[in-house]
């Protein structure tokens, strides 16, 4: 089976891009579904989390991403152990969700990660498409969506790889910064060419 990443940025319409190409019949992962399944209630990665990180789980018992966010923020340290509790899980659950789907035939697969550039994960793909919009239109569309101020919308960008920097590693390009419909050809596009490899 072809694993395939879809990437971007936040609010280049990732999110959207992902939903066209489930409606054309494709296979995708998310990545951050799969990073909230594996710290699930009862789940070895939460109780891992919640030792290494005494005081995250809610009154409910569940992880309270607010307080935990605040303790890897602005920590790199943190941040690493962390992730280095988190990413094998990811990684397994990953495999045995590909691995069920291509027991059951399935010869490509999507799967869409926030941070693939940054995590060096484009690496191990069988390509990667990315969908980018310039600079001022991923801000704008931040903005608006997350209700954000200009400042704020700007930092978090400035946390991400940029998406012009991000065009070296892909193999297809999105342009989202034009209307949905245009999107969505270039999606089916997309989609005819990867079902044309396998
Ligand atoms: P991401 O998943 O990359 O963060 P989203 O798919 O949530 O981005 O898109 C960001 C925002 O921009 C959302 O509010 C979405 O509805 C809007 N949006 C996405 N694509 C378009 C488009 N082609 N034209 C106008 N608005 C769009």
């Amino acid at each position: 089976m072809k694993v395939y990443g879809l990437t971007g940025g936040i609010g280049s319409g990732k999110s959207t891009a992902s939903r066209m190409f489930r409606e054309l019949g494709a296979e995708v992962l998310d990545a951050d579904v799969i990073a909230r399944e594996v710290v699930e209630p009862g789940t070895p990665g939460l109780a891992a989390v919640a030792e290494r990180f005494p005081g995250v789980l809610g009154p409910d018992g569940r992880l309270d991403r607010t307080r935990l966010g605040a303790r890897i923020f602005g920590d790199p340290a943190e941040r690493a152990a962390l992730n280095g509790l988190l990413h094998p899980r990811i990684r397994e659950r990953f495999l045995e969700q590909a691995q069920a789907l291509a027991d059951a035939g399935v010869t490509r697969l999507l799967y869409d990660v926030p941070l693939l550039i940054e995590s060096g994960l484009h690496e191990t793909m069988a390509g990667v498409v990315l969908v980018w919009v310039p600079r001022d239109v991923q801000r704008e569309r931040l903005m608006h969506r997350d209700g954000l101020d200009a400042a704020a919308a700007e930092a978090r960008l400035a946390a991400q790889l940029p998406l012009d920097a991000k065009r070296a590693h892909a193999h297809w390009v999105v342009d989202n910064s034009g209307g949905l419909e245009s999107t969505r050809a270039q999606v089916r596009d997309v989609w005819n060419q990867l079902r044309a490899r396998d």
